[in-house]
């Protein structure tokens, strides 16, 4: 099908390596924005970066404004607009593992104004997209929103994070082997949109971690590089394709049905992880790539099984049953599991 148009939106500036955060002002002023800054954070990465960032902005005389949040809810996104509003911000810099750069890329979206990604954790690729997401009630709302203006990436500040976190987002990475295959199986069936360059760079970027996934080890500064690139690369491949297509297939599907049935049990790149190895028995049987996938997850340390998630099994077979309910997105999983296949998929995968 011939497309007559196509609107990629990226971010304008990235700063990846060791001492970045020095730069942010900088960032932002090649960006030409202009007034204050709001830059929302939570508790620890303000201790980390937050504070750095506002003595920054402080020096260059735009007097910027703090806000604190300590959790992913519309709540804090409406603190976040309210304080924006009072303070009269001119742009948003959300500073943090990903809640508070979900929240203000919200905010920011709801604004009309920019923002600014300063991640201090590489725990998922939320930290480099324009797509956010917040837990509401029973549910989880997901909105597109504009992609930073700027990244600013500090590896020295992201390799001193718990290595959980970073294991996390290799497993949040290494998942987009099945979301491009369940993307190509969409457009196959349903005709759905597909973008042979985001799907190529999306693919890539898994391909490149799993290559240099020996090299992933806490406390070396290379890895944090290694995985911030991959999750630069991976959100610029959703950029690209307009949608989270090229990063979430059927694992995502099971990991946001995990977080209804049991929040915060696990981290979502641990658990996407875990699906992406169901998923890709799924998409070719047995004898298929799920236990390359396994193998790389193991390799960086992150969990394989139900176990390693601290999920019990039922609830693993409950979410598999039912992800494909979580929202109208053509997967591997078509029109649901029965019991039986989850199990059994589950326990030949070794996850059960
Ligand atoms: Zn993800």
């Amino acid at each position: 099908m011939f497309q007559k148009s196509i609107w990629i939106r990226l971010p304008r500036n990235v700063l990846v390596g060791h001492g970045v955060l020095e730069d942010t002002v900088t960032a932002v002023e090649e960006l030409h924005l202009a007034g204050r800054p709001l830059i929302v954070t939570s508790p620890t990465p303000r201790e980390v970066a937050g504070e750095r960032v506002a003595e920054l902005f402080a020096a260059a005389g735009r007097d910027p404004e703090t806000i604190v949040v300590e959790t992913a809810s519309f709540d804090a996104v409406e603190r976040v607009i309210d304080a924006a509003d009072d303070a009269d911000a001119g742009f948003l810099v959300g500073v943090g593992g990903g809640k508070p750069i979900d929240i203000a890329k919200m905010a920011a979206d709801h604004r009309g104004q920019g923002f600014v990604s300063v991640p201090t954790a590489a725990s998922h690729d939320g930290i480099v997209s324009g797509r956010g997401s917040v837990p509401e009630k029973d549910t989880r709302h997901s909105v597109a929103a504009e992609p930073p203006l700027a990244v600013v990436a500090d590896t020295a500040i992201i390799a001193d994070a718990p290595w959980r976190l970073t294991t996390a987002g290799c497993a949040d990475i290494i998942s987009n082997y099945t979301a491009v295959r369940d993307w190509n199986l969409a457009r196959r069936l349903q005709n759905v949109e597909y973008s042979e360059y985001a799907g190529a760079l999306s693919q890539m970027t898994a391909e490149m971690l799993v290559e240099n996934a020996d090299s992933i080890k806490p406390g070396l500064e290379e890895s944090a590089w290694i995985v911030v690139k991959a999750l630069v690369s991976s959100g610029v491949a959703m950029s690209i394709a307009g949608s989270s297509r090229p990063a979430s297939g059927a694992e995502h599907l099971f990991s946001h049905r995990l977080d209804r049935l049991v929040p915060n049990a696990a981290l979502h790149g641990h658990q996407v992880g875990v699906g992406s190895i169901i998923t890709a028995y799924l998409q070719d049987g047995e004898q298929g790539m799920w236990r390359e996938i396994r193998d790389a997850l193991e390799r960086i340390g992150a969990p394989t099984t139900a176990e390693g998630l601290s999920i019990d099994e039922s609830t693993v077979i409950e979410a598999l049953t039912s992800a494909h309910e979580i929202r109208d997105r053509y997967t591997i999983l078509g029109n649901g599991m029965n019991e039986e296949a989850a199990r059994e998929a589950a326990r030949v995968t070794g996850v059960i």
